[in-house]
């Protein structure tokens, strides 16, 4: 009897050791695609979703570089989901390379023109003979499927993913919410006609740990997602939207989404505005500002801290990783795998 016992001990205390060993929390992998977007979440339960896929050509070196952290970083051989926020070669073009070399398991957009929409719904394409359209077309057939504000991308796990906006369309929300008071602080500015105001806009929770990627979204309807009432709520990291551009990031949103930390995936030579850094900068709620380049043509004033940029080199490639408790409560961030690791607390 003792030895039984001692044997199902035994047999527990290896349940439970195997059990903490497998324990993760969620990655968010911010691959540097010079100035594109391309942005690897995988859940605790090691579901993966790409939103963006960079930009085509190059010897495909976008879609290789998020083989990379797929495969060799995050030990994946597959990505269960490829998200498009919208219709931008800097956003979609990868994926007839990435489709190459990676199986892809379902496609989610903000639509297609004539299937999911009328054409005039779609300024910026994918028109027909578009290869880059043409090439998403055969890559997702039979499994892809269009968001709408208020959908949520079905996970099976912990993570929840709702999105806030598609196609210009915001979130709904319960009536009898209390107005923003920053409501005075808000302004629109002249319509965008193009497919960034269309992007899909996408919050990610795990517990009390909250992500923001709003892809390409431009100011009015960054405006319309807080103003008069706040559809967000608070965030704990923040990709910065549009790449750091200044018709983006609307000051209403960014106070009142309240961030922690903010990631921007900016190029040498495209985004990160130097009226973008000032904003980020002047948030106290900001502890960490990173940028996946130094922005070459503004001085070190209109740059982030030089410890928080990940690639000095002018060719690019190092990622920044962002790693969440299995709990949501903290998080850190670090360039690389080798880089300095920042812990910030989840509100
Ligand atoms: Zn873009």
């Amino acid at each position: 009897m003792k030895r039984l016992l001692t044997g199902a001990f035994a047999i527990c205390l290896a349940i439970g050791t195997h059990a903490r060993a497998e324990d993760k929390g969620l990655d968010i992998f911010f691959i540097d695609v010079d100035g594109g977007a391309a942005t690897l979440i995988v859940t605790p339960e090691r579901e993966s979703i790409l939103i963006d896929s960079g930009w085509p050509g190059r010897n495909d070196r976008d879609p290789k570089r998020i083989v990379h952290v797929l495969k060799d970083v995050a030990k994946l051989d597959k990505l269960d989901h490829l998200v498009t926020t919208h219709w931008h070669m800097d956003h979609y073009g990868g994926v007839e390379g990435l489709s190459k070399l990676v199986e892809i398991g379902k496609f989610w957009d903000r639509g297609l023109p004539g299937v999911d929409g009328p054409e005039a719904d779609f300024p910026d394409g994918p028109k027909a003979n578009d290869p880059l359209g043409v090439a998403y077309l055969k890559a997702s057939a039979g499994k892809r499927k269009a968001l709408g504000a208020n959908d949520s991308l079905p996970l099976n796990g912990s993570l929840k993913a709702i999105v806030l906006a598609s196609g210009t369309e915001v979130r709904k929300i319960a009536k009898r919410q209390k107005h923003n008071p920053l409501n005075a602080e808000s302004k629109t500015i002249a319509e965008d006609p193009s497919d960034n105001a269309r992007s899909l806009a996408i919050k990610f929770s795990l517990g009390q740990f909250d992500f923001l990627d709003c892809g390409d979204l431009t100011w009015n309807i960054e405006r319309d997602l807080v103003v008069p009432y706040d559809r967000i709520g608070q965030i704990d990291l923040y990709q910065v939207t549009h790449h750091g551009m200044d018709i983006s990031n609307n000051p209403v949103l960014v106070k009142t989404i309240h961030p922690t930390v903010a990631i921007m995936n900016n190029g040498p030579r495209k985004g990160g505005a130097a009226n973008t850094v000032k904003l980020l900068k002047s948030i106290p709620s900001i502890e960490a500002a990173y940028q996946l380049h130094k922005n070459a043509a503004t001085g070190p004033e209109d740059n982030t801290d030089p410890s928080l940029i990940a690639n000095k080199p002018k060719e690019g490639g190092e990622f920044i990783h962002a790693s969440v408790s299995p709990d949501g409560k903290t998080f850190s961030v670090q360039i690389g795998e080798k880089g300095e690791k920042k812990t910030f607390t989840s509100k």
